[in-house]
């Protein structure tokens, strides 16, 4: 039943993915879902083939077309898209990281004296504080 609504849900996306509308994410689910689908991986087909009897049935080049080879190519292409989109964020996570890592090195670097001298001072004034204290009294 979940199975039949993921479906459902899948063959709402073929539209928007053969006009390459589907948002990253979508298409990386529809693409996933398309590989173990049978049903959904046909329904693909079947509107693939259409638009294309549409666009070129009329000019009569229909036979030269490999349709089925065309859409395989089509979802792989897809599939490397993603990939180099998720390799591409990777390493734009990667970049972010280093640079907060030598932004906060930088920044330690800058404060940890600053505060290493001013917990002496803190330590050195209450020591003179207790001391002199005694010393008047
Ligand atoms: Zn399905």
């Amino acid at each position: 039943m979940a199975e039949k609504q993921i479906c459902q849900r899948m063959q709402k996306m073929i539209r928007p993915y053969l006009d390459d509308e589907l948002s990253g994410r979508d298409s990386a689910q529809f693409i996933a879902h398309i590989r173990e689908c049978e049903e959904c991986r046909h329904e693909l087909e079947t509107s693939f083939i259409v638009d294309y009897a549409v666009r070129y049935l009329d000019e009569g080049k229909m036979d030269s077309f490999d349709i089925k080879g065309m859409l395989d190519a089509r979802i792989e292409e897809g599939e490397k898209r993603l990939a180099r989109r998720q390799t591409l964020s990777v390493l734009l996570w990667i970049g972010i990281i280093v640079m907060a890592v030598i932004i906060v090195g930088i920044l330690i670097s800058f404060l940890l004296p600053e505060l290493f001298s001013r917990l002496t001072d803190l330590f050195r004034g209450s020591i003179e504080y207790i001391s002199g204290g005694a010393v008047h009294e």
